[in-house]
């Protein structure tokens, strides 16, 4: 298990080990598995944000998330529990089987979507995709920014999705 740390330009992101454990017991390794996928919930700080919570797929998610309508009620309910402990919504997650997973079309547009529509303060919204393989190459995280109404990616320091995006290192 890493720890692992994104580098965003003046944001740092980081899964704690609890929420990226919650992940990753819900990768589609097997042929017919489905998509799971839920909410990230982070501590906010100066440059650094930890994502602390990642909370599961709700009874009821057959497929993922980012291929239905989803459950506003219960997301609103779930954003306001963790507010009052502190934690702010920042974006969702979802699995994908790929290997090394990539967002879809419709994966960007419902990110642009929920940075559209929400109504907090932040600067942007994160998307997090959980492919098969081990972190840090089986992850997909980026960052999409308020810009009008089209959210922008960007990849730490310029990097490739993928690759040297983020430092990892051993989990004590
Ligand atoms: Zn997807």
């Amino acid at each position: 298990m890493f720890e692992c740390v994104f580098k965003f330009q003046g944001l740092d992101v980081e899964i704690a080990p609890d929420a990226l454990e919650t992940m990753l017991a819900h990768r589609q390794r097997g042929f017919f598995s489905s998509e799971a996928g839920g909410q990230m919930f982070a501590r906010l700080s100066p440059g650094k944000w930890r994502i602390e919570v990642a909370t599961g797929p709700r009874h009821g998610d057959r497929r993922g998330r980012f291929h239905f309508w989803p459950n506003r009620k219960a997301e609103q309910d779930e954003i306001n529990s963790y507010f009052k402990q502190g934690l702010d919504f920042v974006g969702d997650w979802h699995t994908h089987p790929e290997n090394r997973p990539h967002p879809s079309s419709d994966d960007y547009r419902s990110v642009a979507n929920i940075v559209r529509e929400s109504t907090h303060e932040l600067p942007g919204m994160l998307m997090c995709i959980v492919g098969r393989e081990n972190p840090p190459d089986g992850l997909w995280m980026s960052f999409h920014l308020r810009d009008g109404k089209v959210a922008t990616v960007q990849y730490p320091d310029g990097a490739a999705p993928n690759k040297e995006s983020y430092r990892r290192r051993k989990f004590i």
